[in-house]
């Protein structure tokens, strides 16, 4: 398949601000593609090589891509330099320079196809240790040679890890239903399937190769990731009670990091909320896994919180940041040691637990850990009425944790991989008062500064996930709570995601001065959420032609590097938060 079908089709979605069409673009992008290389376009289409949980660096440093853009083109680095300060994005100057270069010598060399344009990226990607920087400069040069300027631009971009396109796995699963699933219905197993092994490419290749009916057999495996199920929240003990009538269980929420396991005899793979693998990070954790989980093979859950070992107390989230780095593990791991309490089990040998209820997977979990000052299962207990689920919420936050995960124990209380629902809801002491709790909001527009803030940026537009129709709806303008230090560091962190226009997947009502993809996350504060005519959050849902907002936003300072732009604040939840916010004004 020549690239620059691939290029082309980019180029499109690009140029598009409407979601529909950047789908359409997509499914017939998959439809050309011949099946033995639609894993590679579907990864490639989302700038990777591998899913993320394959630990295999694809991204080079600026400065040897830079070098790569100079030797291709034979200018200086300097000048190639000097047009990124201009234009901030390496494809954008790589493809300028190649113009000039073509323009002038108007030779011609092979076509280049997406097999070869993979394989030498794979090839850099692997290769390590002394020598690998030449080899990885010498490849990367190799490729811009061959190629058109918009093929290096897009070439340029993968290597940066920067693709710009912003096409979310959502995105690509409702054009493969459409492309191979008979159509958009068929999105509900392919997103089971990817649910279940977090792994856009081996989906794609199975609905390709065997079609629909394979997809309906996806089964958990060790080694694969599995989406992480995850909580709504309620404020009060009787909306709980209410709510889970079914029965549930009531657990201790942990502050800390949530970690996946996978255990294969003595091997222990360690994935973080976002699925990446944090193996490296974690030696200690390794160990407990090792030697407290009794299965040849399983897969359980935990929250990683930091601990002082003298008095087993819990310390807070912040102390267990320490622990995210790359150097220095040892250490670390001495000065900020771990307790793991595991909370859930969703394989253990030969049997795939997330279709059983959760009394089978918690008592399976119980069976199969030898519990130590330093492994656990999370504490818990059955709850049947208020003054229980009261006095089990007190002792949670004296303990040190954040409060209570209630989970319901009805027959239907499955592992919902990679959904938001109603199954788990988490009561935190913030929603005992009005909007004290954050949101995770996406950065998807920023106003230029004024006055001390010139030169940089005065406010950002945010905006929360809409999962049922796969958009960002905007939700507040928030220029308060940056440090100094914040300000100078946003435009580096935001440069590589600018766009020229408004992103197909953004719906906003207000103009911005500078758009950006919808990737980067942070945690804000507000005081309140009120209806309003100009934000597009829950637009329609509370009052007709107005959605809601956040006002007196303030960065809290947490940038949610482990969550992605999908994993933001949902408009429901933030209509849920209204609604909570109307009661309690009710009520007062
Ligand atoms: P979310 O994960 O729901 O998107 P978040 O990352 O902001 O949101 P919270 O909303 O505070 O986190 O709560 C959910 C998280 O609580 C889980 O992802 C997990 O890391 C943590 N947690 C702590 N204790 C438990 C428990 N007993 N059961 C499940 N999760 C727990």
């Amino acid at each position: 398949m020549w690239f620059s079908l691939i290029a082309d089709c980019y180029e499109k979605i690009e140029a598009t601000t409407k979601r529909f069409e950047m789908t359409d673009h997509l499914v017939a992008l998959l439809k050309l593609t011949p099946p033995d290389i639609i894993e590679k376009v579907v990864y490639l289409t989302q700038g990777k090589l591998y899913p993320d949980f394959i630990d295999v660096q694809t991204g080079i440093a600026e400065k040897l891509a830079l070098q790569a853009v100079s030797k291709a083109v034979g200018k200086s680095g300097r000048e190639i330099e000097e047009d990124l300060a201009k234009t901030g994005d390496l494809g954008e100057t790589a493809q300028k320079f190649l113009a000039k270069k073509t323009q002038a010598t108007l030779f011609k060399v092979a076509p280049l196809t997406v097999e070869a344009v993979y394989g030498t990226l794979d090839r850099m990607a692997r290769s390590s240790g002394t020598g690998s920087m030449t080899k990885k400069l010498t490849f990367l040069a190799g490729l811009l040679t061959s190629a058109t300027p918009k093929e290096a631009k897009y070439i340029m971009r993968i290597v940066m890890g920067n693709m710009r396109l912003g096409i979310a796995d959502m995105t690509v699963l409702d054009a493969l239903a459409i492309a191979y699933g008979g159509g958009g219905e068929a999105r509900v197993t392919l997103e089971r399937a990817y649910n279940v092994s977090s792994d856009l490419g081996k989906v794609a290749k199975v609905v390709v190769e065997k079609g629909l009916k394979a997809v309906e057999k996806f089964e958990v495996s060790v080694g694969n990731p599995i989406r992480p199920m995850m909580a709504e929240r309620l404020g009060s003990s009787e909306e709980i009670l209410e709510k889970l009538d079914s029965g549930f269980m009531a657990e201790f929420k942990y502050d800390g990091e949530r970690i996946q396991a996978h255990k294969q005899g003595r091997k222990v793979t360690l994935f973080s909320r976002r699925l990446e693998n944090i193996t490296d990070q974690y030696p200690d954790a390794v160990g407990l896994i090792q030697r407290h989980v009794n299965a040849e093979k399983a897969i359980v859950e935990a929250e990683a919180v930091a601990i002082d070992v003298d008095t087993n107390e819990l310390k807070p989230f912040q102390e267990l940041m320490h622990r995210r780095r790359k150097y220095g593990i040892k250490e670390a791991m001495k000065e900020y040691p771990i307790s793991l309490f595991l909370f859930d089990l969703l394989y253990a040998d030969g049997d795939d637990y997330t279709l059983k209820p959760y009394l089978v997977r918690h008592m399976k979990l119980e069976q199969i850990i030898t519990k130590t000052d330093r492994v656990k299962t999370a504490e818990s207990t059955i709850v049947y009425n208020i003054e229980d689920l009261e006095s089990f919420f007190e002792k949670a936050v004296e303990n040190g944790c954040e409060g209570l995960m209630c989970k319901s124990t009805g027959k239907g209380s499955v592992y919902q991989a990679g959904a938001r629902g109603w199954m788990w809801i988490k009561y935190k002491r913030e929603y005992k008062s009005e909007m004290t709790d954050t949101v995770d909001l996406v950065i998807i527009g920023a106003f230029h500064g004024r006055g001390k803030r010139a030169g940089t940026y005065g406010a950002f537009l945010l905006a929360t996930y809409n999962p049922e129709k796969d958009i960002f709806e905007t939700i507040t303008k928030c220029g308060t709570g940056f440090t100094d230090e914040d300000l100078r560091k946003l435009p580096e962190i935001m440069n590589k995601h600018k766009i020229v226009h408004k992103h197909a997947r953004v719906k906003s009502m207000l103009e911005a001065n500078v758009w950006f993809e919808p990737a980067v996350v942070i945690e804000v504060m507000g005081a309140e959420i009120t209806i309003s005519p100009v934000h597009t959050c829950a637009m329609d849902t509370i009052r007709k032609d107005s959605g809601l907002a956040i006002r007196f936003p303030r960065f809290t300072g947490n940038y949610r590097l482990d969550k992605s732009a999908e994993n933001a604040t949902t408009d429901r939840e933030i209509g849920e938060m209204y609604q909570r916010q109307l009661r309690k004004l009710k009520e007062s």
